[in-house]
């Protein structure tokens, strides 16, 4: 048995023989024409023919996987449409007496060079630029007079690839794919998407050892876990057949929850939205049947990078969020990046203490650029969707002041810039200081919504190092002091009427739901595998029974 990993992008266990698809060799011979109006009649009839077939695909797209995932070959279309694009290798044609197949390959060349230089965000623009590819393959394809090529599968596959283009995922018979793995990738490729709308187990960026040499062995795909088990042995099939089972059992709950209410036996209600670190994330907590975004940790942007991300990366991300939730709430963290980052391009000193240095907040009222970047970038987006704006370690009434001012500033200059933006954008601050706790009833008059971060608070609250190797050994269990915390910032956010949420791991746990409800938090931000069974549990309880949860109450709280 061999074992490959990779990432998984959709999660399933698929079985199948394993199959490779390659792609036609093209070759493509630049050569000079004197006929170039000829030459230019061949790449005009190239182009009504791709858009036709782009028009098939998309009929096809929609009728598959929805109106949203097939939108993609109406971007392709526009690709196929786009002035620069077009001119470009007409001008090759007509200016350069280039044939017409190298016209649109030195185009393709151009545009891609000119794409990488234009922005740091590498992940976004390899996708565009695998788009232009996918289009100008199509129109080399009618140059040439090639038919495309179809992938047939005459049982159970495991189709595998180098990476697939969106249309070439579109055209596979499903009724014979188990699963798709790739060598490279990203999770957010169109490709990705298209595989978890469809519902194929799907993992990506498996790498060079994903190669020919594997074709027709049999393999169980394990995208739960992200491997593919190639020649699998008794013993794997079984714990994979057992998994299967215990996973098939978690999609009957989602399928019975999914889009109903989160509200006990006795009608009381809370929101279930969903924590993401990144826009990878975001199909983990559509799949959950999220009620929205509670927390977006906007520090992925930051990390990994050698310069701070630009505005357009940053509305580029924001946008696709808020575009991805179709109308629910979206709750978007400001970074909150400190020295333990290891990120040189902040210049932070070294600190002996980063958890409680100069951090998050502190660092982007320190140095406003970086923040009204951030800012700029958040307003521009917000026309997308519901977005709201949450400010990480909170320890004093004047930084929200400040806060508020730097915002006013930024929609200022949008305004006089003539840039869109919602006017009024809820902003919330996480309760994760013991001060923001005392505070609380102030800062419930300055802002929309409190988001308790559970997680610090802990950690500044009983002075444990959140990081500490000892820190479950030598933590209350009962977590005691957070709980009468939460109390706190819950009286004084109603007493303003303002909601509270909980975006902290302890807001997981089903032990503390009841709590949780009786003290009237408004909602639970949890990783997207715990939103079923919190949901679960929410629907499960009864409050009515007071004596019990008096009990339970005092228990917890030592009331
Ligand atoms: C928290 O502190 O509880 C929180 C939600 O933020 P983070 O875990 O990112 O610090
Ligand atoms: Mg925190």
């Amino acid at each position: 048995m061999q074992k490959l990993m990779g990432t998984a992008v959709y999660g399933g266990i698929g079985r199948g023989k394993i199959k490779i698809f390659h792609r036609d060799e093209v070759v493509i011979s630049r050569a000079k024409v004197v006929d170039t109006l000829r030459e230019l009649r061949k790449f005009a009839y190239a182009r009504n023919e791709v858009a036709e077939e782009l028009k098939q695909l998309y009929e096809q797209a929609v009728a598959e996987v929805g109106e949203d995932e097939a939108q993609i070959f109406q971007i392709h279309q526009m690709i196929l449409d786009d002035s620069q694009y077009v001119s470009s290798m007409e001008s090759l044609i007509l200016k350069d007496h280039y044939n017409a197949e190298y016209s649109v390959v030195k185009t393709v060349k151009m545009f891609s060079k000119m794409m990488e230089e234009m922005s740091s965000e590498s992940q976004y623009i390899s996708e565009r630029i695998a788009d232009i590819r996918d289009v100008s393959a199509r129109l080399l394809r009618h140059l040439q007079n090639r038919d495309e090529k179809v992938f047939k599968l005459d049982e159970m596959s495991i189709v595998c690839a180098d990476d697939f283009l969106p249309s070439e995922t579109i055209r596979l018979d499903k009724s014979k794919v188990a699963a798709i793995c790739t060598s490279y990738g990203s999770a957010n490729s169109h490709t990705a998407i298209l595989a978890r709308t469809r519902g194929i187990p799907c993992i990506i960026g498996i790498g060079e050892e994903l190669n020919e040499e594997l074709e027709n062995l049999d393999c169980i795909v394990d995208s739960y876990s992200g491997i593919m088990y190639i020649q699998p042995d008794n013993e794997t099939t079984k714990l994979l057949d057992h998994k299967e089972a215990v996973e098939g059992r978690k999609r009957e709950l989602l399928t019975r929850l999914r889009g109903r209410k989160n509200i006990t036996r006795d009608g009381r209600e809370i929101e279930v939205l969903a924590n993401i670190c990144d826009l990878s994330d975001i199909e983990n907590a559509k799949e959950n049947d999220c009620g929205g975004i509670g927390l977006l940790r906007s520090e992925y942007l930051y990390t990994g990078k050698t310069d701070f991300p630009d505005e357009e990366v940053q509305f580029y991300n924001y946008r696709r969020v808020l575009t991805e939730m179709h109308g629910k709430p979206v709750v978007i963290r400001t970074m909150d990046i400190g020295a333990d980052a290891g990120l040189d391009y902040f210049g932070f000193e070294n600190e002996k203490n980063p958890a409680i240095g100069f951090r998050s907040i502190r660092v982007c009222l320190a140095r406003p650029q970086i923040f009204k970047t951030q800012l700029r970038a958040l307003l521009r987006a917000s026309v997308y969707g519901d977005l709201r704006i949450l400010f990480p370690m909170i320890i004093d009434t004047a930084e929200v002041d400040r806060i508020k001012e730097l915002l006013n500033e930024v929609k200022a200059e949008l305004i006089q810039e003539n840039i869109k933006f919602k006017e009024k954008v809820p902003i919330g601050v996480l309760i994760e200081t013991p001060a923001a706790v005392m505070l609380s009833d102030l800062l419930a008059q300055q802002v929309d919504f409190f988001a308790i971060g559970t997680n610090d608070l802990e950690q500044y609250a009983n002075a444990i190092y959140r990081h500490n190797p000892h820190f479950e050994k030598i933590s209350p269990d009962d977590h005691i002091c957070v709980l009468r915390m939460i109390k706190t910032v819950c009286d004084n956010a109603h007493a303003h009427n303002i909601k509270v949420y909980i975006c902290g791991e302890l807001g997981a746990e089903t032990a503390y739901t009841e709590v949780f409800l009786d003290l009237h938090v408004d909602g639970l931000s949890v990783t997207p595998s715990n939103i079923l069974p919190i949901r679960k549990t929410i629907r499960s309880l009864n409050l009515s029974d007071r004596r019990q949860v008096r009990q339970n109450i005092q228990k917890h709280l030592r009331c």
